[in-house]
């Protein structure tokens, strides 16, 4: 990791300082990405199968998973694995149905009442990650929001392993939440499969979940089109942890790397005012990256990472908010105290005893997250993600006389006569 000192940095070498690896690759990620987009919706199935042999390395006959596969995986995955998914799934479903959103009215003027309708949206399609670990608890952090929202169907999909199954985990979590039909299809073509429709894949309206920069790409450049929409760019994984003094070294370092192994395009920060916190992070860091199993994914993520000392904690949270990580870890002594400060994060975690792998699984928050500085302006899934929200107006003859006036007004100064003769035929209607 490149160890920085904050105030010795001049404007640009402040900027080098907060890139993202991503941003790098982003020009020849966007080409490859618009090729392979265009290949499927010219050839659907066809160029499906084609490029999943080319990039999964596995010809596929069926894309979807059938009954059969659904049972090998349920007699596959262990019983503590799948109670463990339970108990998750439970906490997931708690934390989200209290924030669901309620559906009101409200009398504006008298005789005109306004509502906001809540519509589960129709068709979703979920992306479940497995290219460098498949990841069963994004199938659940997906699936169960868009169940209690309501969506009639839900359609998933995941890169095959090269035997050409799905991963069995993630299926049973799949299946635990209600999901109807799976797909093994991984990265651009994937995504490509849900917005455009193929033979097999039906025509999602909305696309969710976290990938690789080939996936988050690809979702941006589908929802460009207007036909469908998607969450929120949720690419390669990022946190910064905020420590003083007082933080346990060994607990940032392992907190560090839990993000670092993610893949070589993860980013990991970490700010403090202590000197002294950051030497000792540094020699937690090469004492635990050596007994991991991902340690060599993990050292090429650090080596993109920075260790940065900071004059005092405040300026550390200026920073924060620039760079607005979708992970942040307030490794502080009375933590809750500095969250006012907190102005863009995807998900917030207090104090020494919340490492971010709870939140990664089984705290109840969300997982996928807006990565790559969209925290700025989005926010993590959630109930509301898979829901239309829809407004509802009705005037009655008493109140097209209170407000038509003010209708006939603004109408006549935008010089729309159309608009203004429809209220004007009313009020004299009501008169
Ligand atoms: P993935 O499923 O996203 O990608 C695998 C697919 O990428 C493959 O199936 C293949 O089709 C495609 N691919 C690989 N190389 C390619 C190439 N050269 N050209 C075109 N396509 C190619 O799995 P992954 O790679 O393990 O990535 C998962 C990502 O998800 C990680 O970066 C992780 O940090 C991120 N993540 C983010 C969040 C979040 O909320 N933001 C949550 C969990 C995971």
């Amino acid at each position: 990791m490149n160890r920085l000192i904050w105030k010795d940095l001049d404007r640009d070498a402040r900027a080098a300082a907060l890139r993202r690896p991503v941003q790098e690759v982003a020009q020849r990620t966007r080409d490859a990405v618009a090729l392979l987009l265009n290949d499927v919706a010219a050839r659907g199935d066809d160029a499906l199968r084609e490029l999943t042999a080319r990039f999964d390395g596995v010809v596929l006959d069926a894309l979807e998973v059938d009954a059969a596969e659904f049972s090998a995986a349920e007699a596959a995955v262990a019983p503590a694995l799948k109670q463990a998914m339970r108990d998750a799934a439970g906490r997931i479903e708690a934390f989200h149905r209290a924030g669901m959103a309620q559906p009101y009215a409200v009398e504006t003027a008298p005789g005109v009442v306004c509502e906001r309708m809540i519509r589960p949206i129709p068709r979703v399609g979920l992306y479940v990650p497995a290219g460098s670990a498949p990841l069963p608890s994004t199938a659940l952090m997906l699936g169960v929001p868009a169940r209690l929202a309501g969506c009639r169907e839900v359609v998933l999909c995941t890169p095959p392993r090269a035997d050409g199954s799905a991963d069995p985990a993630v299926l049973v979590a799949a299946q635990m939440t209600g999901v109807a039909r799976v797909f093994k299809l991984g990265g651009a073509q994937a995504i490509a499969a849900m917005a455009y429709g193929s033979d097999s894949v039906p025509r999602c309206d909305k696309l969710f979940g976290p990938g690789n920069s080939y996936v988050t790409e690809a979702k941006q450049q589908v929802a460009q089109g207007g036909r469908v929409a998607i969450d929120m760019p949720a690419g390669p994984s990022e946190v910064l942890v905020i420590a003083d003094d007082g933080a346990d070294a060994a607990f940032v370092a392992a907190d560090l790397l839990s993000q670092a192994e993610h893949g070589p395009d993860s980013q990991v920060l970490l700010l403090s005012d202590s000197a002294d916190l950051l030497t000792r992070v540094e020699q937690a860091l090469s004492e635990q990256l050596r007994q991991l199993s991902r340690s060599e994914i993990a050292a090429q993520a650090l080596e993109k990472s920075r260790l940065i000392q900071v004059a005092a904690l405040d300026d550390a949270f200026a920073i924060s908010n620039t760079y607005a990580p979708e992970h942040l870890i307030l490794a502080l002594r009375e933590p809750r105290n500095w969250l006012e400060k907190v102005e863009a994060a995807g998900s917030v975690f207090l104090g020494d005893y919340t490492p971010e792998a709870l939140g990664d699984y089984c705290s109840g928050t969300n997982h996928v997250l807006p990565t790559a500085g969209a925290a700025r302006a989005y926010s993590g899934v959630s109930v509301a993600s898979f829901q239309n929200f829809v407004s509802v107006q009705a005037a009655s003859r008493a109140g097209i006389a209170a407000i038509g006036e003010c209708a006939l007004t603004l109408a006549r100064a935008e010089g729309l006569d159309a608009h203004a003769n429809a209220v004007a035929l009313r009020l004299e209607a009501a008169a």
